[in-house]
């Protein structure tokens, strides 16, 4: 079955002010789109064909690698934006404060980590086999996927995800990712990620891929 473009979890215009509807048309309608059928133009025939798409990721290389890696991560990017504001819950709170100390420190922590990373990548919030939560920043579409490492939180850095808004100002789009976080989504992520339910938030078991 090929990889789906899966349906924004809100209208193109309600991320607004923070994220306009023609970012979102270009992101989300073109680049995601564009993602998810080169990834299916280059599966087809292929062992992956058919496969869950995380299982792709685990396995694929090269260019396949970067579409569906790509595909997975905008999947999982735009689950991470909502346009009711939130606060995180008590359990995600506690987790947040026992890694950072508290939630304006991973703020701000996540921010530099995430204006540090030079070039095109993504900034995450992970979870470690320890329980413990880490920033991590990948390049291009590199994944925490692959490392077995869960993902609860990602922000897309790429220039095509601030460049209609902000321009060349990445600081001023991470100023505005903040208040668009689906704390929800995080808190279900976390849970979903406890102990007795390790691996299989996304109902696969997580593996180190091959280099
Ligand atoms: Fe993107």
């Amino acid at each position: 079955m090929p990889i789906t473009l899966p349906k924004l979890p809100y209208a193109l215009d309600a991320l607004e002010p923070h994220l306009s509807r023609e970012t979102l048309e270009f992101h989300y309608g073109k680049h995601h789109r564009k993602y998810v059928d080169t990834a299916n133009q280059l599966i087809a025939g292929t062992e992956l064909e058919g496969l869950a798409l995380e299982d792709m990721v685990q396995r694929a290389t090269g260019k396949v690698f970067n579409n569906v890696a790509q595909a997975w991560n905008h999947a999982f990017f735009w689950k991470c934006l909502t346009p009711r504001p939130q606060k995180p819950e008590r359990e995600l709170q506690h987790a947040l404060e026992r890694s950072f100390g508290d939630l304006e420190v991973f703020r701000q922590r996540f921010t530099q980590s995430a204006q540090d990373v030079f070039g095109s990548g993504w900034a995450w919030l992970v979870m470690n086999d320890d329980g413990s939560l880490e920033i991590a920043t990948t390049r291009n579409g590199d994944t925490p996927l692959t490392d077995g490492r869960l993902t609860l939180l990602a922000c897309d850095l790429w220039e095509h995800a601030y460049y209609i808004d902000y321009r060349n100002d990445r600081a001023k789009y991470l100023q505005h990712f903040w208040p668009l976080v689906n704390w929800e989504f995080v808190a279900e992520n976390l849970g979903t990620a406890a102990p007795t339910a390790r691996p299989g938030r996304h109902g696969v078991a997580v593996q180190p891929r091959p280099r």
